[in-house]
């Protein structure tokens, strides 16, 4: 080990293969052909058929899968994104695996109330790094309890 951040990273794969979401990761890139590459203590799945996933990458445990894209061409679009997808592999490990997907739903169903958008004010969003995961930051709406009402009100008139 070179330093407390490879002795971190092996830890937190071991921990995410004991807790079944590395597993779980790569079945999700063998389930969709996806080509594996290792990146910097991660496993990398790219050019992975997933037609209805909009996002450039899902991480599972250890395991980050690219949509159908290749992993160079996602990096020119998104410099940052492997760091991004680190701090999610963390994330699985400090959940304990699949406790990250409910918590993290709850999360994102928090930041579409409060912004509208999915990441904004999503916790594990911006601890992993909204500009790194390539996220533009929305601002939040006011917490005034009639904004609710106006807002279903100029919907009902358009
Ligand atoms: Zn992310």
């Amino acid at each position: 080990m070179k330093d407390t951040t490879e002795l971190q990273r092996a830890v937190r794969n071991v921990g995410n293969i004991a807790n079944l979401s590395t597993p779980l990761g790569l079945a999700l890139a063998a389930l969709s052909g996806a080509r594996l590459h290792a990146v910097n203590g991660l496993i990398v799945a790219d050019r992975a058929r997933l037609p209805i996933v909009t996002a450039s990458a899902i991480t599972v445990g250890s395991v980050v899968v690219l949509p159908r894209a290749r992993l160079d061409s996602v990096l020119e679009r998104i410099p940052g994104l492997l760091s991004h997808e680190d701090r999610h592999a963390y994330q699985w490990a400090y959940c304990l695996g699949l406790p990250f997907i409910p918590a993290y739903l709850l999360a994102m169903g928090w930041s579409w109330l409060r912004t509208g958008d999915r990441a904004s004010a999503n916790f594990f969003e911006i601890q992993a790094g909204l500009e790194l995961g390539g996220y533009t930051r929305r601002p939040r709406r006011p917490w005034d309890p009639g904004y609710w009402g106006r807002c279903s009100a100029t919907q009902s008139l358009g």
